[in-house]
């Protein structure tokens, strides 16, 4: 209910997170949203193409250690989790169902435009302001100036938030060039660097390259301190898919020093010594899909990364099973990345996700420095912190 004591608050950007903060602050305020995209959520939309996994069944701890930095997602996950977005997409229309690996989904059926569509319905019951092909251009400590390509025009707000969202995937408005507008205002920003996307390995001349689209599955990945299971999938580049992506950012990080690899066990539910154990005298390298039940696209990557030697040793063979390693060119572009890391960095933000510099403007979404898994872990991120800053600015 509207009172006297309701805000003017403008809200930038209609992805996940600014929908999500103007249909909690439209319940007692009054809202504006500006999109300068001629639609909303467009990388929603992007998303809903593929998996759609609108959150994930994972709760309490188990769902904050999905996320960096863990501290502040502890607490922003505490007002907001997975369980509350399934309650919340239900009264929006939008009955959900968990996948077997946990992802969230909408009820087989439903489109991912139907989803958007009862996010906006909401917006408008509530009485939102939607304002589409307005582009922030500047903004202050009290008005924002848009440019809505006929005009440009200021508009005061006693409350503001921003939710940019981050730097990949750029036609769908999520391009980062808002960074410029935050340094004018003596905000720092950190250096957009791609998340949750696919590594670069040459295979030139390599007996792999004959394998383009086949999934490694079942496989669990090293790389420094971080262990992932799962699957990869041999694309023209190099690798790709859920055991590749949460591994992304850190080897970006790295290869900035210089060339590194990942070491892959293709064998993750044996040990060694089991494997070595199913060795007899007449094992030779023509039984070894036979005796590890190993397909062909696996042996051909194993015979890519090793030298003859170990193809020829069967001890060397099931120690390169174990841990074989692939050196690692580069990431592919941050336009191609499911999300990306940087943006507004942690300490511009207060604990409520206010800038500290200015104080009744709040960050929610992609836009500033956090970041987690695929898996239906972005959009609850996103959800949350949306919601987190509408509870916070009521
Ligand atoms: C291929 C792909 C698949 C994905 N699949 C999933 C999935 O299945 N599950 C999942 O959880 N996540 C998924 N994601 C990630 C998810 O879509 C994003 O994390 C999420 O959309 C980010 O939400 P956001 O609100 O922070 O920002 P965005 O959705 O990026 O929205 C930001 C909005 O701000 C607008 N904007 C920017 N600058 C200005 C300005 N100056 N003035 C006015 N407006 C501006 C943009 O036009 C944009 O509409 C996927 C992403 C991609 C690319």
């Amino acid at each position: 209910m509207k009172t006297e004591n309701s805000k003017n608050i403008i809200i930038v950007g209609g992805g996940p997170a600014g929908m999500m903060a103007a249909i909690e602050l439209s319940k007692t305020h009054k809202v504006s949203l500006f999109e300068k995209g001629k639609t909303l959520g467009r990388k929603f939309l992007v998303a809903g193409k593929g998996g759609f996994n609108l959150s994930n069944s994972l709760i309490d701890k188990e769902l904050s250690s999905k996320y960096t930095p863990n501290y502040l997602f502890t607490n922003i996950l505490k007002s907001f989790d997975s369980k509350a977005t399934v309650t919340w997409l239900e009264e929006l229309g939008i009955p959900t169902y968990v996948g077997s690996s946990g992802r969230i989904f909408p009820e087989k059926g439903i489109k991912p435009i139907e989803v958007l569509n009862a996010l906006k319905q909401r917006m408008i019951k509530q009485n939102v302001s939607i304002y589409l092909e307005h582009e922030m251009i500047d903004f202050n400590k009290s008005s924002i100036t848009f440019n809505n390509k006929t005009s440009k025009f200021s508009k005061e707000f006693d409350t503001c938030i921003f939710a940019l969202g981050g730097a990949s995937w750029s036609i769908t408005g999520s391009d980062g060039l808002w960074t410029h507008l935050m340094q004018k205002n003596n905000i720092k920003t950190s250096t957009f660097e791609p998340s949750n996307c696919g590594i670069i390995v040459n295979y030139n001349n390599k007996p792999i390259a004959q394998h383009i689209g086949t999934p490694l599955k079942n496989i669990r990945i090293t790389f420094q301190d971080k262990i992932v299971k799962g699957e990869a999938v041999i694309s023209t580049y190099g690798l790709e898919g859920n055991a590749i992506y949460p591994l992304a950012n850190a080897i970006g990080t790295l290869l900035k020093k210089g060339q590194t690899t990942i070491s892959i066990d293709l064998k993750p539910f044996n040990t060694e010594k089991e494997l070595i154990s199913k060795l007899t005298s007449t094992t030779q390298p023509k039984n070894y899909g036979y005796v590890y039940n190993l397909n062909k696209a696996q042996i051909a990557l194993i015979k890519s990364f090793t030298d003859k030697e170990t193809y020829i040793n069967p001890i060397r063979f099931v120690k390169a099973l174990k841990r074989l390693a692939i050196p690692i060119e580069g990431l592919r572009p941050i336009e191609e990345a499911i999300s990306t890391t940087g943006g507004v960095p942690l300490e511009e933000l207060n604990a409520d996700l206010s800038l500290k510099k200015i104080p009744n403007i709040f960050i929610a979404g992609e836009m500033f420095d956090w970041d987690t898994i695929t898996g239906g872990f972005l959009l609850q991120g996103c959800f949350a912190t949306g919601y987190f800053v509408a509870k916070h600015i009521n």
